[in-house]
Formats: C-alpha cells, sequence, structure tokens
C-alpha cells in the first residue's frame, strides 16, 4: 500500500462530446459522495472541447474532482494550428497534462523529443505531467521490459529540475494491457512501478523518489485495482474505458 496519496485518474480518450462530458462529471461528483475524497485525488482527462464544461461543473458543484487535458502543445504559442498550449489549459482550471501517452506515440509519431518538450511545455504553464511510459507485447516476450520503458521514462524527464521530478506523475502502461482486457499482475505492474521509482532516486535522490506518485494503467476496473494499490510503489492508476462510466469509476477512486 502507498504511503502517497492515491491518484485516480480518468482519460476519456476521444469519447463524450461536452453534454455528455457534462453529464459524466456531474454524475462522477454524486457518485464520490460514497468516497473518502480527503484520502484520494481523482482527477479526469477530457478530450479539449470539453474542458470548459468540465471546468464550470467543477466549479458550480464544488465537486471533488480535478481535470487535465490528454495532450499538450510543446510549443509556446503562436502559428502551430490545431495545437492547443499549457497557458491555455492552465487558464481554464487544469492541473494535469497527460503527456507521451502510447496512443499518441503511436498514431502522432511523437518521439523521445517532442515528449520531452511537452514535459517542459506542462511545468512552464504551471501543470502537472502525468508522463506515459511502457513496453510493447515484443519487449515483454524478450524481457526487456523495464530497459525499454525506463530509457523512455529518461527521455521524457531529461533536464527537468529535482522539483519538477517530485511533482511530475508517471504512468506505467504497458501496451499489450491497455484496452485489451489484459491486465497487468499485481507482480508486473510492482516490478516495473519499483524499477521507476528507483531510477528517480539515482538521477534526483531520496526526497523526489519517495514523492513521485507512479501510475499502473492498463484495463484497470474497480474489480482488479484493489488488488494492484496493494502493492507498495503503485500510487494510483489511469483509467482508459472503466473512467467512462461514473458509479464504476468512483468505485476505483474508493477502493480502500
Ligand atoms: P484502458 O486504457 O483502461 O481502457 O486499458 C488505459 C489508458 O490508455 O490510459
Amino acid at each position: 500500500m502507498t504511503t502517497r496519496t492515491p491518484l485516480m485518474a480518468g482519460n476519456w480518450k476521444m469519447n463524450l462530446d461536452w453534454k455528455q462530458g457534462l453529464a459524466l462529471v456531474e454524475e462522477l461528483g454524486e457518485q464520490l459522495k460514497e468516497v473518502d475524497t480527503t484520502k484520494v485525488e481523482t482527477v479526469v482527462l477530457p478530450p479539449f472541447v470539453d474542458l470548459r464544461t468540465v471546468q464550470v461543473a467543477v466549479d458550480a458543484g464544488k465537486l471533488p474532482i480535478a481535470y487535465g487535458s490528454q495532450d499538450i502543445s510543446a510549443h509556446e504559442s503562436g502559428a502551430y494550428t490545431g495545437e492547443v498550449s499549457g497557458a491555455m489549459l492552465s487558464a481554464l482550471g487544469c492541473t494535469y497534462a497527460a503527456v507521451g501517452h502510447s496512443e499518441r506515440r503511436q498514431y502522432h509519431g511523437e518521439t523521445e523529443e517532442v515528449t520531452n518538450a511537452k514535459v517542459k511545455a506542462a511545468f512552464a504553464s504551471g501543470l502537472v505531467p502525468i508522463l506515459c511510459v511502457g513496453e510493447p507485447l515484443e519487449e515483454r516476450k524478450a524481457g526487456k521490459h523495464v530497459e525499454y520503458t525506463l530509457a523512455q521514462l529518461e527521455g521524457g524527464i531529461e533536464g527537468i529540475t529535482a522539483e519538477q521530478a517530485a511533482k511530475i506523475v508517471i504512468a506505467y502502461e504497458p501496451v499489450w494491457a491497455i484496452g485489451t482486457g489484459e491486465v497487468a499482475t499485481p507482480d508486473d505492474a510492482q516490478e516495473v512501478c519499483s524499477a521507476i521509482r528507483e531510477a528517480l532516486r539515482a538521477m534526483h535522490g531520496d526526497t523526489v523518489a519517495d514523492a513521485v506518485r507512479v501510475l499502473y494503467g492498463g484495463s484497470v476496473k474497480s474489480s482488479n485495482v484493489g488488488e494492484l494499490m496493494q502493492r507498495a510503489d503503485v500510487d494510483g492508476a489511469l483509467v482508459g474505458g472503466a473512467s467512462l462510466k461514473a458509479e464504476e469509476f468512483a468505485k476505483i477512486a474508493g477502493f480502500q
């Protein structure tokens, strides 16, 4: 069991228009009344176009929900058609910005350099990056999952300060477990989450390593989150499919 405040983040991906997003966030607020929200941080990551609606609903209802984006531009402002800047997200009250999700890497060709630039862009706007890392199936089969994931971690956080490293959230998401129903075993999750923390310890020392939250992601549901959260280095979950139902996601947040 983690000694840090657990964080449960719902990645809506390209689902829910603003009306559906509004309904979900309001229902989630209701469902979270059953949960001791002083003991867990509940976060939603809606599509960009839903963020303003989520902001208004969270503010109006004083809901115990933080929110953020699924991506962020690596650039500050200007002629970058289609991009959304950290300053814009920050002005919407976002706390978090996911960076380097495997779907961004796979379908949008995001390289380590781009991911690193986005991590820095998030910090520059006062946002906390949720840096996603994790190996594809071939690397797991070859026994190279730790090595592969740590290389992504190192590339993603290159050049950040110790203070920033203590704040960042790392999400370990093995690609073979995302959206497949095939959740990693608690041992698999612990192995890599612990390796991530130890790598951060080697780079930035004990204070950083003991503060940073490392999430597991990939087919997390209310029925498997409890055993994952038993492990010392799993500080929460990044949840895709199961975050689209308020009751189910609130159960995940209430895993204790
Ligand atoms: P999943 O997605 O929970 O649907 O497997 C996780 C993610 O991609 O963040």
